[in-house]
């Protein structure tokens, strides 16, 4: 079957360039080019936006991106064997793939990229976690990306989205849904992927808001959310009590029982928790 770029289908790139999968690199990659333009759709509309990738691997997300309108894609990829497959896609769409080998833990992507910026990949699971904190806690807000739109465990996907009261609400949650829109776009069973993971994966949409839903400063916040959730089974005047003499009354005053577990906090109560702290 050809595709609409006219680039082989991606199991013969995996053949050509032998890009047999590391387990240590976090790659599954993803063959199917319907599902890769599909991922590419839910970042929404990408025409005159800059798009940053991480790990493009052999390519089928950068070319789903790509084919779906993004102005320009920026991939930061840290295996070199992908990147004869990779030259190949930039071949096919002149002037709008770069590619930077390295580790997207080091490399600093912002003056290589023109606002506006949607982020989107199929993340290493290695670092996906880490890279969305980050993304999630910029020094200033707006941050420099408009919406997230990013595939992880499923599990994960469940925390971000996670609501009070629920196992999977966490730190994630609070970070994640303080400053965006988090909701989960797509569902994937594990043999989407080649090699299969052992578990399901989701595909999860971010917006960036204007501003933070609730006031609070983001160092107290989050101060406030780990401790909390550090202990997530201790009662609220003992798992915070490291934070203030008097916690008691500071919870009392945003509106939180000293009984209560983190579990059972709203964000916007966090939000006027770290307030009373700050
Ligand atoms: N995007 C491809 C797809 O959907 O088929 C590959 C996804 S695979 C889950 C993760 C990719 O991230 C691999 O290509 C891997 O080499 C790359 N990778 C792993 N760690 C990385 C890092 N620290 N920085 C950049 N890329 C990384």
């Amino acid at each position: 079957m050809s595709a609409i770029d006219g680039l082989p289908p991606l199991r013969e790139v995996i053949a050509t360039h032998d890009l047999s999968a590391k387990k240590s690199l976090g790659q599954n990659f993803l063959l199917d080019l319907n599902l890769t333009a599909k991922i590419a759709r839910q970042a929404g509309d990408l025409a005159g936006m800059d798009v940053l990738e991480i790990g493009p691997g052999p390519g089928g997300l950068t070319r789903g991106l790509l084919a779906e309108g993004a102005r320009r894609v920026l991939a930061i990829e840290k295996d070199a064997r992908c990147l004869p497959a990779l030259a190949e896609i930039a071949a096919a769409y002149p002037g709008r793939l770069e590619v930077i080998e390295g580790d997207a833990l080091q490399v600093d992507p912002l003056q290589h990229l023109t606002p506006p910026i949607a982020i989107c990949a199929n993340l290493p699971y290695n670092v996906g976690t880490e890279l969305l904190v980050r993304w999630l806690t910029p020094e200033s807000w707006p941050p420099f990306w408009q919406t997230l739109t990013l595939m992880f465990q499923r599990e994960v996907a469940e925390r971000i989205v996670a609501q009070p009261g629920s196992k999977a609400y966490g730190r994630l949650a609070v970070l994640s849904q303080w400053r965006a829109d988090a909701r989960i776009v797509l569902s994937l069973p594990p043999g989407a992927f080649t090699p299969p993971p052992k578990v399901s994966s989701a595909v999860v949409h971010l917006r960036a808001l204007p501003e933070p839903r609730f006031p609070a400063e983001q160092k107290v916040l989050e101060r406030v959310v780990a401790a909390a959730f550090n202990q997530r089974r201790k009662m609220l005047r003992a798992a915070l009590k490291g934070l203030a003499p008097d916690i008691e009354d500071r919870l009392q005053a945003s509106d939180i029982a000293p009984t209560d577990r983190a579990e059972q906090v709203s964000l916007e109560q966090f939000c006027a928790l770290a307030r009373t702290l700050a």
